[in-house]
């Protein structure tokens, strides 16, 4: 699984590092980047879904490949 945060949409609530620290960084404006290559850990899968439901603006995207 990857994720990825739709840049276009994010508007800096800084929620999914939050939830999911090791997978989601943002910038001193609270915009989100993913960190790494988005491949998703198996351990924060979990936190990952969190992140996605509470992000309000749908920004972030997971993908199954
Ligand atoms: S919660 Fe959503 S809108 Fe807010 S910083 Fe994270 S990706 Fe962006």
């Amino acid at each position: 699984m990857r994720v990825e945060v739709d840049s276009s949409k994010c508007q800096g609530h800084n929620r999914c590092m939050i939830f999911a620290p090791d997978v989601f960084e943002v910038d001193d404006y609270g915009f989100a980047t993913v960190r790494a290559d988005g491949e998703i850990p198996p351990e924060q899968i979990e936190a990952v879904k969190h992140a996605v439901v509470n992000c309000p603006e749908l920004a972030i995207i997971v993908r199954e490949d």
